[in-house]
């Protein structure tokens, strides 16, 4: 990489997160020969959501291969729909085939992090160790990692048990118990089936009804198991077929004002699904949203419904007055006992303080969260910010594109690589996305949302976190997997300003399109 590092810098590189992005982005340095990187992780061991989500009934929802790295594909997963330990394990097995365990810090917490215009570094503090400097960083944090812990009044009262999904205790059993579930997003319909047949009771409190299609959740045959290991084209064939489908489902999103029968058509999926398994129609209400598909994340599930049809489960749509000492208590004035609450209640993911989830200071000591809850969410092709040199926020604002996080995070692999080896051709030791650059590809994607489900469709009562406070939908790349992956493969090198090195000499490089800057500031750093 760069032939001018500064001494006193304690990596080239810090990553911040051992998830699937993390490791991805590890992987890259990896194989561009960079070996000198930590990787910090708050939580005691790797995998990150697949590490930390334990609660019963997990498991991936985008069919398993194509959830994973397309240059290690498992052949092993025992379900079209992998559970979560096999994740988890997948993980662990990735982190030994490219030996990364020994770049991990576990209980390592990331409390702040700041850019040094004149060092041209990076310093991390960490909660209880000295801070760590690097010359760059790498936000692989998620945007589902800091779990939602609801704002309802009384629950700081309750005798019983509280169980959080994102932060599950294994070794809590609910045989026999009255229950109650908070919480009907993607995890809340994932665990209600999972333990409806073991507790005596389940109360589920829903404030907004999910849409839910079916999932053709099939286990893998031993002989399909064979197949995918002696003859990998099968598995590939098998990750493009997927791949097509959720792209098409996809469109339904992007191209509403354009397509608007596929959200009609995903809509009555969700219906069929719900008719086939529950007869009573006052029940099929309560469980139909009043807003459009995709205006919140839909999910999958071939049981969900079903479990409503059981004597033990009841749905309670009332809103929630409080919560007692010895259960809840809803508007109606009904009060249920219970012995333990479950809260399926989510992330903070656009809320003040959480994106990103830790103070991320860079030039001039701009904070970026302050700024976006000032100015909006903005990055350039989901992974750079103007004004963080030498910063990859793996889920930045428009990180995420609808594939699969695998394909987002391979593209970004790749627009990592191609900045870091212009920068290794040319000496530059410092890039930072141009100004007009990044306000280009916003106003692309802004553009784009006009088209979408989100600006043509019907969200109002979608309480969705698509949406941030100034009602813009950017956590989205609104913009074909293949179209993303060939902009993070060609993006302009002028889309970037490099910097030389402060305090070395200068190498001219082979390179003549890279614009080295030795001041460092361009001039353009308008925000703030
Ligand atoms: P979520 O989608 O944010 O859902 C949270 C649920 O809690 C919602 O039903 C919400 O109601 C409810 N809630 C929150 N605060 C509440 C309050 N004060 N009172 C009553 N209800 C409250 O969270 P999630 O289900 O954990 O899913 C988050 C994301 O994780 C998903 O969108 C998905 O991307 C990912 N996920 C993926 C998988 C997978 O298989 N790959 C599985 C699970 C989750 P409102 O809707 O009214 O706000």
């Amino acid at each position: 990489m760069q032939t001018a590092t500064p001494t006193g810098v304690d990596h080239q590189v810090a990553i911040v997160g051992t998830g699937f992005g993390g490791m991805g982005a590890a992987i890259q340095l990896k194989r561009m020969g960079i070996d000198d990187f930590v990787m910090l992780e708050r939580d005691d061991d790797l995998g990150g959501t697949w590490h930390a989500n334990r609660y019963p009934g997990v498991a991936v929802d985008i069919a398993s291969p194509t959830y994973s790295y397309s240059f290690e594909p498992n052949p092993n997963w025992s379900r079209l729909f992998a559970p979560g330990n096999e994740l988890k394990d997948y993980a662990v097995q990735v982190a030994d085939t490219y030996d990364l365990r020994r770049h991990m810090r576990f209980h390592t917490t990331v409390m702040s992090t700041y850019w040094d215009d004149d060092g041209q570094f990076w310093t991390v503090e960490i909660a209880d160790g000295d801070p760590i400097t690097c010359r760059q960083l790498v936000l692989a944090t998620g945007i589902l990692s800091q779990l939602h812990w609801p704002d309802i009044p009384g629950l700081d009262d309750f005798e019983g048990r509280i169980l959080h999904t994102a932060a599950w205790n294994t070794e809590a059993d609910l045989t026999g118990e009255r229950v109650a579930l908070i919480g009907t997003g993607a995890t809340g319909v994932q665990v209600l089936p999972a333990i409806a047949a073991d507790v005596e009771h389940v109360t589920v409190y829903q404030r907004t009804p999910i849409w839910v299609t079916m999932k053709p959740d099939l286990a893998v045959h031993p002989v399909v198991r064979r197949l995918f290991k002696h003859v990998p084209l099968t598995q590939k064939a098998a990750r493009v077929a997927n791949a097509a489908f959720i792209e098409t489902i996809g469109l339904a999103l992007m191209l509403n004002k354009e397509l608007p029968f596929l959200v009609d058509g995903l809509e009555l999926l969700h219906k069929a699904n719900l008719f086939v398994q529950v007869r009573d129609p006052e029940l099929r209400r309560k469980l139909t949203p009043d807003y459009d598909f995709w205006c919140k994340r839909p999910t999958f599930s071939n049981d969900y419904f079903k479990a409503y049809t059981r004597d033990n489960v009841s749905l309670v749509s009332a809103p929630i007055q409080q919560v007692t000492a010895n259960g809840i208590v809803t508007e109606d004035g009904v009060e249920q006992p219970i012995d333990t609450l479950i809260l399926a209640t989510g992330f903070t993911v656009q809320d003040r303080g959480a994106f990103p989830p830790f103070p991320v200071h860079g030039r001039d000591g701009l904070d970026m969260g302050a700024w976006y809850q000032r100015n909006g969410y903005e990055s350039y092709q989901g992974i750079t910010v103007h004004g963080f040199p030498n910063l990859f926020y793996l889920s930045a604002p428009f990180a995420f594109t609808g594939l699969s996080f695998f394909y987002m995070i391979e593209s970004q692999m790749e627009h990592m690589k191609r900045l870091i080896d212009r920068m290794s051709a040319s000496g530059a030791t410092v890039f930072e996305v141009k100004r007009e650059a990044q306000t280009r590809f916003v106003e692309l994607m802004d553009e784009r949302a006009t088209h979408t489900v989100w600006h043509n469709g019907s969200c109002g009562t979608a309480h969705s976190y698509y949406f941030n406070e100034h009602g813009q939908t950017r956590l989205g790349r609104l913009e074909p997997t293949l179209v993303a992956r060939w902009r993070d493969r060609h993006f302009p090198f002028s889309d970037y300003r490099f910097e030389a090195p402060r305090h070395a000499t200068v190498h001219a490089g082979r390179e003549t399109l890279v614009e080295i800057e030795p001041s460092g500031r361009d001039g353009s750093l308008s925000i703030g």
